[in-house]
């Protein structure tokens, strides 16, 4: 009977819908529960194993042995029916994860699913998933002194923060936390203010320097670094980021359908790392910079926490003359004169101002940069694209933005 059984349940993961798992959509899983009904990977069979056997009940198909009436509940039930069930409500806004996202939006996703059920009875979901209105403290970083405070927040901490111009990413691996997330947003910076941006730009200003290198931002990209202890607080602060997010991009651009107003929903980081940089003349030397692609806009800062970045580079699309390539142009001095050994393997990012040196430690490390800015230039700006870049533009134009700064 139990080879039987195995044959059974081998045909019927092979079946559409089965044949990904029911939680994070990753190929042939190897586990199913068999009380839900549904097929799971390896990662989601270890939550439904937290979850308790009074929610969900998981063996494994090969190396478990199966009672008839088991096998007979999966069938009837199976991935697709289990999902018109338990996700029928989510919200457009809600973020369903993915196979390799991090641990805590898998865990309070299949937790709202199966322990709280909250998309087959909506009045059970937490009313920021559909608002976006949310408020309570959050543990933030400090600016300068980098310890972690309690800080009451609305949904839109203080009121430099413009929903519309923010960007979140869940769990970055930098922050070591597991419920924590990133905030970036453009913050309009006090005209008056004495930091050492705008005394570094009356500087430059001064003493002749060039409008396209001098470093001064009325507006710049401040990052505020978040978490909750609590996990799926964490994760209900996140999905009402997102709600809201959503909901004024409705607003905005009436004529997008949602589904494609998701899609421009702000994502993770497509890739952050250590680069080394050197500016345009063969006497600049290399710097260390660490580097965060946020879609479109390419941040180097000094520290991978800091408050601010050092300079942005926005991305365009290829039609704009922006370009990435392997290897260093002439006249641009080889790395590996920096202390602790600067990368010795270069690539350029072209921007119709000016291009930018950059080099890794690894021929993998390149690589991946230069496919992650490829598929950046590859992909039309959308009309979100288009607004920020005006934004921008506007700010360059006035003289009191400048994307490009060359610190
Ligand atoms: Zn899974």
């Amino acid at each position: 009977m139990a080879d039987r059984n195995e044959k059974l349940l081998l045909g019927l993961v092979k079946k559409i819908g089965n044949n990904i798992c029911a939680d994070c959509r990753s190929p042939d899983p190897e586990w199913a529960s068999y009380n839900i009904g549904i097929f799971i990977c390896t990662r989601c069979a270890g939550i439904h194993r937290g979850l308790g056997a009074h929610i969900s009940k998981v063996k494994h198909l090969k190396l478990d042995r199966w009672e008839d009436s088991q096998v007979e509940k999966v069938s009837s039930i199976g991935n697709l029916a289990a999902a018109a069930r338990y996700e029928l409500n989510v919200p457009a806004s809600y973020r369903k994860p993915m196979e390799n996202d991090p641990h805590t939006l898998l865990e309070q996703w299949i937790r709202a699913k199966y322990e709280r059920e909250e998309f087959c009875h909506p009045e059970k979901q937490p009313p920021p998933y559909m608002s976006g209105f949310m408020e309570g403290f959050l543990m933030k970083r400090g600016r300068t002194d980098s310890k972690y405070k309690p800080r009451r927040f609305k949904k839109e901490p203080k009121a430099v923060l413009r929903i519309s111009e923010l960007s979140i990413s869940f769990c970055p691996v930098k922050m070591c936390n597991q419920t924590s997330f990133q905030i970036s947003y453009l913050a309009d910076l006090n005209p008056t203010s004495t930091s050492e941006s705008s005394k570094s730009a009356r500087n430059s200003v001064g003493s002749g320097g060039n409008p396209a290198t001098f470093h001064l931002s009325s507006v710049t990209t401040r990052h505020l670094y978040l978490y909750h202890e609590d996990p799926k607080i964490a994760v209900d602060w996140y999905m009402a980021i997102r709600c809201s997010r959503l909901r004024r991009m409705q607003i905005a651009f009436p004529a997008a359908s949602e589904e494609e107003l998701v899609r421009w929903l702000p994502k993770d980081f497509a890739r952050e790392g250590w680069l080394w940089k050197t500016g345009p003349r063969p006497s600049d030397s290399y710097k260390k910079r660490w580097f965060t692609l946020d879609n479109r806009k390419l941040m180097y800062h000094e520290d991978p926490m800091d408050a601010s970045p050092k300079g942005e580079i926005f991305v365009g699309e290829k039609g704009d003359s922006f370009f990435v390539k392997e290897g260093r142009a002439q006249g641009i001095s080889p790395a590996g004169a920096g202390p602790g050994g600067v990368g010795g393997f270069p690539f350029s990012l072209g921007t119709p101002q000016r291009t930018f040196h950059l080099s890794s430690t690894s021929a993998e490390d390149r690589d991946a940069w230069i496919k992650v800015l490829q598929t950046v230039i590859d992909t039309p700006l959308n009309p979100r694209d288009n607004a920020l870049a005006a934004r921008l533009c506007r700010k360059r134009a006035s003289g009191s933005m400048n994307l490009f700064n060359s610190r």
